[in-house]
């Protein structure tokens, strides 16, 4: 799937030059509605659009400088992306940032479905172990692709 090389500036309110990035996304123009959820909505479809998404860093980098930038990118609305913002400010690089949302809305995620089907904690906590490991491992992956490229 891919967003129009042009909605993604347009949503960030920079349509002069398009960077290189935008011509690997996996979000679509018909998709569009989704990053700008209702109010109550969390937006998980988007989200998880943007987990999948090879560009997702330089994404949500594009729009951290600018809080008046509404939707979700990088699979933060703009609310989370202030606590971002804030984060990185105390030095904690973007990447990382990235990986410890995604565990904690794993963990969630986990949490509810255990609750649902009546898994043990035990269960559950292995689900959160592996899925922080793999998140890690798939920050680290990024992270040196983007060193090597
Ligand atoms: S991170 Fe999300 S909003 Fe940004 S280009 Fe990728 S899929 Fe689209």
């Amino acid at each position: 799937m891919r967003l129009s090389v042009r909605a993604v500036p347009r949503r960030a309110g920079v349509a002069l030059e398009l960077p290189g990035w935008l011509d690997d996304v996996a979000c679509t123009p018909e998709a569009a509605g989704l990053f700008f959820p209702p109010d109550g909505d969390p937006g998980d479809e988007a989200k998880a659009i943007c987990r999948s998404c090879p560009s997702r860093v330089a994404c949500l980098e594009s729009v951290l400088g600018d809080p008046s930038v509404e939707g979700i990118f990088g699979g933060f609305t703009e609310r989370s992306r202030r606590r971002v913002v804030r984060e990185r400010a105390a030095g904690r690089p973007l990447e990382d940032i990235i990986a410890a949302s995604d565990v904690a809305a794993d963990q969630v995620r986990a949490s509810q479905l255990a609750r649902d089907s009546g898994v043990t904690d035990l269960e559950r906590n292995r689900a959160r172990q592996r899925n922080a490991r793999r998140l890690q491992r798939e920050a680290r992956t990024a992270t040196q692709e983007e060193a090597a490229a």
